[in-house]
């Protein structure tokens, strides 16, 4: 019998191309039918055959939390009984301003979008003003959303089917970004040796991940800093991923090295459209209406998901919140990595803050070009059997997992007796 997950993606792919409003849910690269959900609570989501899943996609990054936080849906309900946009100011956009700049040192000014594509767009935009220059330098691999000048050798989607630089985006606009490899300081000294006047900004995922997951080597990201600050270029830090994510102080202050700007978005909003740039107050005083650099949107604030982000920000300040999400990120990470070894398959995993990289490989890549040499094969492989195992991952070799506050003891070892299983059936092949 045809299940009702495969009615639906035939059904959609009548009337939204590939069947997805976001290519990577397609399963494409991964084969076989997506899964529709139907309701998700804590670490758990249904699909519509309701089949049940222990979920380490989150939304891609948002729900910290888990799914359905009684904290965070209230606030949302609250919120949606005074109006859900006013297109004006309201006191809990100020609010939610107040609290990124208190988190974060390095944000003096900060201003609300509703996407971490416009968020970035956005940050290039003002760097590009506040500089008067026009060339930005970013990293192969990396993802900083759909803008024309960022989609250019990116990560994430573009990366899993295998076009990394969209048709649509201008000559003249692709030739103005700089793509440099990821975790190569020399590269970057390099191109500043050569362009240092007329690179507008560097923006760089503190941690990359769109490729899978790429830990910054020790010194790349400090090695930016002094090059950006050297040549008067905006370094912008790309923490739609990383923001809350690895730590309070989000991946800058888990390195120790403050951008001149910062993008967040997922976390901040808590499940609901919500993103932000923001960062030293005499760059952001150049966004209009102060400055001549112009941003704007019909829904920025938009006060139903500054509630759900303000209730998703107060439970990550609670003590030991983001040790607590750490360690069960590692045990994930650690478990799966023994399981694997005992068995003798080259796998291996690894875990920042509360997120993580599964690598079908036998040792922790530091380069796009170590990610792209992993088995993808196996990758598909575990992927299924992890999904029939009631287990959900990214449906890419490409993309960094996530663990939240409502994956417990019982969710993280349900899952490594599944990979156990798995891996223990392979060696026996
Ligand atoms: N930057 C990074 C680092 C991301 O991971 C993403 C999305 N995965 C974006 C930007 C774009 O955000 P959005 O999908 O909300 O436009």
């Amino acid at each position: 019998m045809i299940s009702r997950n495969q009615q639906l993606f035939e059904r959609s792919q009548k009337y939204i191309p590939g069947g997805v409003n976001s290519p990577v849910r397609a399963f494409k690269s991964v084969g076989g039918t997506p899964v529709f959900f139907r309701r998700g609570k804590g670490a758990h989501v249904w699909d519509a055959d309701d089949k049940t899943y222990i979920d380490y996609v989150g939304s891609w990054g948002p729900l910290i939390l888990g799914h359905a936080h009684p904290e965070v849906i209230e606030a949302v309900e609250a919120a949606a009984q005074n109006g859900l946009t006013f297109g004006a100011p309201t006191e809990a956009e100020l609010e939610i301003a107040e609290l990124l700049c208190k988190l974060v040192s390095s944000i003096e000014q900060v201003r609300l979008v509703s996407s971490g594509t416009e968020a970035t767009m956005s940050a290039i935009r003002l760097a590009r003003g506040y500089t008067s220059r026009n060339r930005i330098i970013k990293f192969e691999g990396c993802y900083h959303g759909h803008d024309d000048a960022l989609l250019v050798k990116a990560g994430s989607g573009a990366l899993t089917f295998g076009h990394p630089s969209s048709a649509g985006v201008p000559e003249e606009t692709a030739s103005s970004t700089m793509v440099l490899d990821y975790n190569d300081l020399a590269g970057v000294e390099q191109a500043f040796n050569q362009f240092g006047d007329k690179i507008a900004a560097v923006i760089v995922e503190p941690v990359a991940g769109n490729m899978n997951l790429v830990a910054p080597k020790p010194g790349f990201l400090a090695g930016i800093r002094e090059l950006c600050t050297k040549h008067g270029s905006v370094l912008i830090f790309d923490e739609v991923m990383t923001g809350f994510r690895v730590g309070l102080e989000c991946a800058q202050g888990l390195f120790g090295i403050k951008p001149d700007l910062t993008t967040l978005g997922k976390v901040i909003g808590g499940g609901m459209p919500m993103a932000a740039f923001g960062g030293r107050r005499n760059i952001m005083q150049c966004l209009a209406p102060v400055g001549a650099v112009y941003q704007a949107g019909t829904l920025s604030g938009n006060p139903v998901a500054v509630a759900a982000g303000l209730a998703t920000l107060k439970q990550v300040q609670a003590p030991r919140f983001y040790e607590n999400l750490a360690a069960s990120t590692r045990q994930l990470t650690e478990g799966l990595a023994g399981a694997a070894k005992k068995h003798d398959i080259d796998f291996c995993a690894q875990a920042v803050g509360g997120m993580f990289g599964l690598y079908f490989r036998n040792n922790l890549p530091s380069s796009y070009a170590e990610v792209m040499g992993c088995d993808r094969e196996a990758f598909n492989r575990f992927f299924h059997a992890m999904l029939r195992e009631g287990i959900y991952f990214a449906p890419s070799a490409f993309e960094a997992g996530f663990v939240s506050a409502a994956h417990g003891e019982t969710e993280i070892s349900d899952t490594l007796a599944a990979a156990e299983r798995i891996f223990s059936a392979w060696s026996l092949e």
